[in-house]
């Protein structure tokens, strides 16, 4: 745990149930949100920063990583940005946007705070956002693989019947049955010097899930927080993580004095085993991660 009273901190995960092979992206997402922060100091530039390096890294399941959908062709994806200078933006089931962090921030700058679907990707191509990358083998065979597990007896989805999705089914392309529920959004929370907390996120939704799915990555209180006592980003099925409204609860217990570690953990214990999760959060004087899955992290500190 950082101890440092306002030296600028930085805490990225790269998903909870992700491999910590992919660490290293976590790693250098870091690094490059703490010189964004010496360039500039501000923590929503940095938090972006590192969440924009995570979507291009290709191995997370954001940006160029996303999960294919059951089709195995759309992808939609989810992102948003908070901080304590009052920018606040969301896109939920978004195709076909290179980095949807980026538009998060661009939505931030708009009327609203959240855009969704077409008209998402209509605004992204306005203001000159880049299209997805190509699909690559990759998601494609993380695709295979859930296929093989959806026709098998295991839940892939926990405590839901793989038969469900086949019953509500409302991709165009007919369900087409031959392991593990994809869960890896990322996410970096951001202390400034100058004691302002950011937080970003962006994924690709967890698997399986129907078309139009949303999580809790783009839902502000549930998926991400940021206030003047500190900044949240969650992780892991989105349907559990919305109940528990699980940002702003974490964030109620570190404003009313709980250490960031014990309210961390009293986070993830609101959950059943079988509900990979996970926190990380920046506050006032202190920064760190919990899961009860693997989850790629990093955590620096300003000197
Ligand atoms: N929370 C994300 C969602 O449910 C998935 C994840 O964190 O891996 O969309």
């Amino acid at each position: 745990m950082s101890q440092t009273k306002q030296a600028g901190a930085v805490v990225v995960h790269g998903g909870a149930g992700a491999s910590c092979d992919h660490e290293d992206a976590c790693v250098l997402a870091a690094r490059r949100a703490l010189a964004q922060l010496e360039v500039n100091g501000d923590a929503l530039d940095a938090a972006i920063t590192a969440v924009a390096a995570m979507e291009d890294d290709g191995r997370l399941n954001a940006g160029s990583g996303s999960v294919l959908g059951l089709d195995g062709a759309t992808i939609e994806m989810d992102a948003s940005i908070m901080d304590t200078r009052g920018r606040l933006g969301a896109v939920a089931c978004v195709q076909d946007v290179r980095n949807p962090v980026l538009l998060a921030r661009a939505i931030a700058d708009t009327p609203h705070w959240m855009l969704a679907g077409e008209g998402a990707q209509r605004f992204a191509r306005a203001i000159g956002l880049p299209a997805s990358r190509p699909v690559t083998e990759r998601q494609r065979a993380e695709h295979r693989k859930l296929m093989a597990q959806m026709a098998g007896s295991v839940p892939a989805m926990p405590g839901v019947d793989n038969a469900v999705f086949a019953r509500i089914w409302n991709y165009n392309k007919p369900l087409d049955l031959p392991e593990a529920t994809a869960c890896d959004t990322v996410g970096a929370v951001v202390r400034g010097a100058d004691g302002h907390f950011a937080v970003a996120t962006s994924t690709g939704g967890s698997a399986p899930a129907l078309l139009g799915r949303v999580g809790d990555s783009p839902i502000i209180g549930s998926g991400f927080y940021a206030g003047p006592h500190g900044a949240i980003c969650a992780t892991g099925i989105g349907e559990h993580i919305v109940r528990h409204l699980l940002a702003r609860t974490v964030y109620d217990w570190i404003a009313a004095g709980m250490p960031l570690a014990q309210a961390l953990q009293r986070g993830i214990d609101l959950f059943d085993k079988d509900v990979a999760v996970g926190l990380i959060a920046v506050s006032r004087n202190d920064a760190g991660a919990c899961s009860n899955r693997a989850m790629p992290q990093a955590r620096m500190t300003q000197r």
